[in-house]
């Protein structure tokens, strides 16, 4: 039997007997293509939160499904905008449909714990409506009603940890982008993917607190980046990941009735 907590790493028949009972959870990380600056790869929100869940799956016995790649429409206020080139989003109604094509899929399959990671801030909506269109299908055929978690890894950093790592203040996780979190997480990840030497350091965007449609362009930043990335480096990034992972296991533990994980050091 091959393992792995990558599901696309695994043989059909692998796959069937990890999930066999229908008890482990399935995490789908959910991300988007999006600009991220002149320092950032355009996925940056696919490849932290595949991390994060490969992570907590590694101690709650999950699986990570492949992710969702694309997301929804970057806004202005909380990631630059849809008008930036390389910024490449799909419609509501779209990721609403995938995310309720997946619930049905991962129930076909007799998965009955299902986590929806969010990497992408303007994501989480879309997703909490096609999960509760999902279930509802599924209730309204008889069918097995899995229990679902939506959740932004980003929502797991506790205080003390925002106060370490944002001596100056906290900009606020809508217009961390670009700035001081991901950058982090991207340099103690995937290193060879950032370019500090062309982080910008422009002080955190003012946006007014509304939106105009058409969006006016010159309200974004130059340089796509939302709060500062300066101050970002790899240890920072380690801190914010371990923080997110510790109090997202026990989250995940409790809501999905998953057996308790080891502690460290007995696994
Ligand atoms: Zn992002």
């Amino acid at each position: 039997m091959r393992t792995s907590v990558y599901m696309e790493e695994l043989d059909a028949f692998s796959y069937r007997e990890a999930i066999a009972g229908g008890h482990r959870p399935v995490i789908i990380p959910v991300g988007s293509i999006e600009q991220h600056g002149p320092h950032l790869p355009l996925n940056v929100d696919v490849l932290l939160s595949r991390a994060v869940s490969g992570e907590v799956a590694g101690q709650v016995r999950g699986i990570v499904a492949p992710p969702i790649t694309y997301g929804y429409k970057s806004q202005q206020r909380s990631g630059g905008g849809n008008h930036l080139a390389g910024t490449t989003s799909l419609d509501g109604g779209t990721l609403i449909e995938i995310a309720r094509t997946l619930v049905h899929e991962f129930a076909r399959h007799g998965v009955s714990r299902l986590v929806f990671l969010n990497g992408h801030f303007e994501n989480y909506q879309f997703l909490y409506e096609g999960v509760d269109l999902a279930l509802r299908d599924l209730e309204r055929a008889g069918a097995a009603v899995p229990t679902v978690m939506l959740l932004s890894y980003w929502d797991f950093v506790d205080e003390p940890t925002i106060e370490a790592l944002y001596p100056e203040g906290f900009p606020g996780w809508d217009v961390e982008h670009g700035g001081v979190l991901e950058t982090s997480l991207m340099l103690h990840l995937h290193p060879h993917l950032v370019d500090m030497a062309a982080a910008s350091d422009d002080p955190p965007a003012v946006l007014p607190p509304y939106d105009v449609l058409p969006v006016k362009a010159d309200r974004t930043p130059p340089s796509g980046c939302l709060s500062p990335a300066g101050a970002a480096t790899a240890e920072k990034g380690r801190i914010l990941l371990d923080a997110v992972r510790e109090a997202m296991v026990p989250a995940l533990t409790a809501e999905l009735g998953l057996a308790v994980p080891a502690p460290a050091g007995t696994r």
